[in-house]
């Protein structure tokens, strides 16, 4: 399977359209900032092609956000993907859940939030569904089901090195080209006889065949996806100069160190009393009159 990439396709002559996302590298560095234990590596494995793949179907410039907050182990999970296909994420957890099974891992209280921030000011569309089922494909199901009242099938595949996902959706009405009626099912019938292990391995035009050589399918171009985040030393260091020296020595002094988490990606910074030193003393060498005045 290409590396970091999705596909969409069109089984013609069943009226659905499809898409396939594979994610290699990408997943890797998401993992690779903390060490998450199995149970919440898959459901963040699961966000991450969720997110990818409800971008795949959704027309928008900026960026959308897949969030689950709830009152279990798992108390947060938050995949991003930006137009350009630039994604981050990651999973927070209290206790380490034994089930992947969302109610559980999450709380019966859990909710999923899907957001759209445009670049253009316009209010943000959000869109809230219950967690439910057996995985997190069932709670979008729900929502394509209820939002879009759209057929849509997910079919998610997580690994420690790779995780791939299959999205089918029956073709709005006025879009119908057959007048086969059984088409979405076969379909998804056929879907169903895929093994993750396929998911993970196989090559997309590989899979297709496999799955719907007796079909009409067309493949359109992939697109590239990465793992991207927009923090960065310099923008924690603007941070802690924001702050001001005293207050930044206050909390070394109190915690031995300064570590601020990024939010989207768990990268950390960390700071002891001889970086924030340094920081303030490059900072009003750099700019002589804005350091603290004696
Ligand atoms: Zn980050």
């Amino acid at each position: 399977m290409i590396a970091d990439s999705r596909f969409r396709f069109l089984i013609e002559s069943c009226d659905v359209r499809g898409q396939l996302v594979h994610l290699d590298t990408c997943w890797a560095e998401a993992l690779a900032r903390t060490d998450y234990p199995d149970t919440v590596r898959t459901l963040l494995g699961e966000a991450f092609v969720a997110t990818a793949l409800l971008a795949g179907t959704i027309k928008f410039a900026g960026k959308l956000t897949l969030q689950v907050r709830g009152s279990g182990d798992v108390y947060l999970l938050v995949v991003q993907i930006t137009s350009e296909g630039d994604m981050r994420g990651l999973a927070r957890w209290n206790e380490v859940p034994d089930t992947t099974q969302p109610c559980s891992a999450f709380g019966d209280d859990a909710r999923m939030t899907i957001s759209i921030e445009t670049d253009q000011s316009a209010q943000p569309y959000q869109g809230i569904v219950p967690i439910q089922g057996d995985s997190l494909a069932e709670s979008i199901q729900h929502y394509f089901a209820s939002s879009e009242q759209l057929k849509t099938e997910l079919f998610f595949a997580v690994s420690d090195s790779a995780v791939s996902g299959l999205l089918l959706q029956a073709l709005p009405q006025n879009e119908q080209q057959t007048l086969d009626d059984d088409g979405w099912a076969r379909a998804v019938a056929l879907a169903e006889t895929l093994s993750e292990q396929e998911l993970l391995q196989e090559d997309v035009e590989t899979l297709l065949h496999r799955l719907y050589h007796e079909e009409q399918v067309r493949l359109f171009e992939s697109v590239q996806l990465r793992f991207f985040c927009t923090c960065s030393k310099e923008r924690t260091d603007g941070m802690l100069i924001s702050l001001g020296e005293a207050e930044v020595l206050d909390i070394v002094k109190e915690q031995g160190d300064v570590s601020i988490s990024c939010e989207f990606c768990d990268a950390r910074y960390r700071y002891d009393a001889v970086d924030v030193t340094a920081l303030f003393k490059g900072y009003v060498a750099d700019h002589p009159n804005s350091g603290t005045q004696h």
